[in-house]
């Protein structure tokens, strides 16, 4: 869950890209967000853990899951999870739980990072896309995020029967209380408002299972809608779009030596490169 916040406008960015090393596969890690004691968003949003209907962490997950399988069939892509079950993990140590898996599994450093989320606000009229960044060599990465995000997805979900407040929340430079760190490429989607009225329906009346298992054994099983399946192909097509051009510049194709500006007032920023 996430408060929004003012964006710290600047003209020109320069784009530095990271590719998987010498024609090796790229390293995607991916983190859930939250897990265990830590719910994140709920719905409704004042709920408590035992009147929730539904848990932001479950939502992540789901997400994760489908993200990971469509990026494993990508011969170009690997994939490390932070989590795979409803665990607890500090915001602040996901970031090494990452590279300490990319190392493990595949003797070198983790080429991308993306941490799924969901907003909640008080008002659960309010809906909209943002995705937040930490520095700006990130900011090609969320930018195709945003994009497939904001053109993937339909704002509302199909069936919208309550008011409804749209507005593009863009993107946001914050660290999100990840402490990024060796030049890995990162972002952190908040894909719509998980507390908004309209996307807690689509799911409550939604007919996808997904089972969510804690790290004791005990499994439960969620029921969300299709805008899983939605979310994670448009993210999908975002780690591909950004691959193509890291490849493209590793090749001298793109010229970015125009820059990237950032225009509209906070909190609609959007980049245009
Ligand atoms: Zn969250």
């Amino acid at each position: 869950m996430k408060s929004l916040v003012a964006v710290v406008p600047f003209a020109v960015v320069l784009v530095a890209i990271a590719c998987g090393d010498g024609g090796q596969p790229m390293l995607v890690a991916l983190d859930a967000g939250h897990g265990g004691e830590d719910t994140g968003a709920t719905y409704p949003v004042d709920a408590g853990t035992d009147e929730a209907l539904l848990f932001e962490k479950d939502l992540n997950l789901a997400v994760i899951q489908e993200l990971a399988s469509l990026l494993e069939a990508d011969t170009d892509l690997r994939v490390v999870l932070t989590r795979e079950t409803d665990e607890f993990i500090l915001a602040r140590e996901r970031v090494d739980v990452a590279l300490d898996k990319c190392e493990s599994q595949f003797g070198r450093a983790c080429d991308l990072y993306l941490s799924v989320h969901h907003n909640g606000f008080e008002e659960s009229l309010v809906d909209g896309p943002q995705v937040l960044f930490d520095e700006e060599s990130d900011i090609l990465f969320a930018t195709s995020l945003h994009d497939r995000l904001s053109s993937g997805l339909s704002f509302p979900p199909e069936a919208c029967s309550y008011s409804y407040l749209y507005t593009d929340y863009g993107l946001t430079q914050e660290d999100f209380g990840l402490p990024v760190h060796e030049g890995l490429i990162s972002a952190t989607t908040e894909a719509y408002f998980f507390t908004n009225d309209c996307e807690a329906d689509h799911h409550l009346s939604g007919a996808e299972s997904f089972t969510v298992c804690d790290d004791t054994g005990g499994c439960r099983t969620v029921t969300l809608g299709p805008r899983v399946q939605d979310e994670a192909t448009a993210i999908y097509d975002a780690v591909a779009s950004w691959q193509d051009r890291s490849q493209d510049d590793a090749q001298g194709k793109n010229d970015y030596g125009q820059g990237c500006e950032l225009h509209g007032a906070p909190p609609l920023v959007l980049v245009q490169c």
